[in-house]
């Protein structure tokens, strides 16, 4: 056979639109799932023994990319920003992206608390998958092993905290040096910068390919989880839904809405100002791609001088991630529930901070959020691994991410607007006839 008629055999699937694959594999595998459910338990347990390791080729490829992803990412992301401008507003624009991140995850924890999604399910329960869930450590230790003694020794063991860390550092030391008067240490240090920026996208590249299994990965999965829980599978995933765009929709207008009234910019100017950049953001789910659209509605119709938007923005897009913050929280809240061990006071406490410095590391492209989700997880001790009723219910997320993706990157993309129009107002910059009867 040749190449030429390869490549046409598989057109079809390639062809077809990814986010589409994905929802026909995730409807397909609840579908086959449930049939098998009400089939005899010979065949079922057949074909889940004799499948399972097309669903855990996925986890497995996710995984594997896990660690690199966050380190070129975080590395490449705190190297950009130049130390000349890590001044007033850099500090300021700062401030407010960890403060909206760490209230972001905060506030989907709560909504969790309330929905309860997950709860009326036992993943590990069930006879073929079994649970595995490591007693979380004393939250003391959790900061004092956030410093690694052996960074080397992080990544293998892919320990992500200490990996966070080093990478912050290294990528604040690579900005330093670029500025540094020794010319041979500054190219150096501008070489190094671009490397880690094209490792960076390098692991991108590969993180495109492993999607390209992923409507496979999630069909069998999925088929695996109702195989075994049977229609009551599909209302704990409208609930993670639903609980994910309640504490979206709280944010924008509590979080948002009074942060912006707190410095009398109006809540409404914001949102007509910003429609076009958070509907973009809805539908290609890449905060990045967003960038060019949001930077022109911050300076065309809310006034804000580009020599501010041109850092806080770009740097937002690729560190400010408040509706990725809220996913993060109620996923990791989901999957304790779903597996039978919700989670502890302590373990939420952790989850702010893994999530709110994950949701730093997530880069603004589609479904980044899902692969921190990991990390997240790791941090309290859940280790998604193969087999596992985590990776059960880590899978039944993976199949309605591109949903959550969409809400999650409007208002990654709207909290950027909105600090940074704060951030202006507060240096007196902002042009305050664009808000005009809407401020004071
Ligand atoms: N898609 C999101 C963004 O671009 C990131 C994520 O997956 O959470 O902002």
């Amino acid at each position: 056979m040749s190449t030429e008629e390869k490549k046409g055999m598989l057109d079809w699937y390639f062809k077809t639109n990814l986010l589409m694959r994905i929802l026909i594999g995730l409807i397909a595998g609840c579908v086959i799932g449930i049939i098998l459910g009400y089939g005899d338990a010979a065949t079922t347990k057949g074909f889940i023994d004799n499948t399972r390791f097309l669903g855990d080729i996925f986890i497995r490829l996710l995984k594997m990319i896990v660690v690199p992803v966050i380190l070129f990412s975080l590395i490449g992301g705190a190297a950009s920003i130049a130390p000349s401008r890590l001044g007033r507003v850099g500090l300021k624009i700062v401030g407010f992206y960890l403060a909206t991140s760490a209230l972001s995850v905060a506030l989907g924890l709560i909504f969790a608390n309330l929905f309860q999604p997950g709860s009326s399910m036992n993943i590990a329960a069930s006879a073929a998958i079994k649970g595995k869930v490591a007693e979380s450590p004393p939250l003391a230790t959790v900061f004092l092993n956030i410093i690694p003694t052996n960074p080397a020794e992080s990544l293998a063991k892919g320990d992500v905290l200490p990996i966070i860390f080093f990478g912050i550092l290294f990528g604040i030391a690579i900005s330093f040096l670029k500025d540094s008067k020794d010319s041979t240490v500054a190219k150096g240090a501008e070489a190094l910068y671009e490397i880690v920026n094209a490792a960076a996208e390098t692991m991108y590249k590969i993180v495109r390919g492993i999607m390209e299994y992923a409507p496979i990965g999630v069909f069998f999965l999925i088929a695996i989880v109702f195989a075994q829980q049977g229609p009551r599978a599909l209302g704990p995933l409208l609930n993670v839904t639903l609980t994910c765009y309640v504490a979206f929709v709280v944010l924008v207008i509590i979080g948002y809405g009074g942060l912006l009234t707190a410095f009398r910019l109006g809540f409404m100017t914001w949102l007509r100002g910003s429609s076009d950049a958070l509907i973009t953001a809805f539908v290609t789910r890449s905060s990045s791609g967003t960038l060019p659209i949001t930077m022109r509605c911050s300076e065309e119709n809310l006034g804000v001088p580009r020599s501010i938007g041109s850092f806080t923005l770009p740097l937002g897009a690729t560190v400010n991630m408040n509706g990725t913050a809220i996913y993060l929280g109620v996923c990791a809240m989901f999957i304790g529930y779903a597996t039978g061990h919700p989670l502890t006071m302590d373990q939420q406490w952790i989850v702010v901070t893994t999530a709110t410095l994950a949701a730093i590391g997530t880069a603004g492209v589609p479904g980044a959020g899902a692969i921190m989700l990991l990390m997240v997880l790791e941090s309290i001790g859940m280790k998604v691994e193969a087999g596992s009723a985590i990776a059960a219910a880590y899978a039944m997320i993976l199949g309605i991410d591109a949903l959550l993706d969409m809400g999650r990157t409007c208002l990654n993309v709207g909290g950027d607007i909105a600090c940074t129009a704060i951030v202006a107002k507060t240096e007196g910059e902002i042009d305050m006839t664009k808000w005009n009867g809407s401020a004071a």
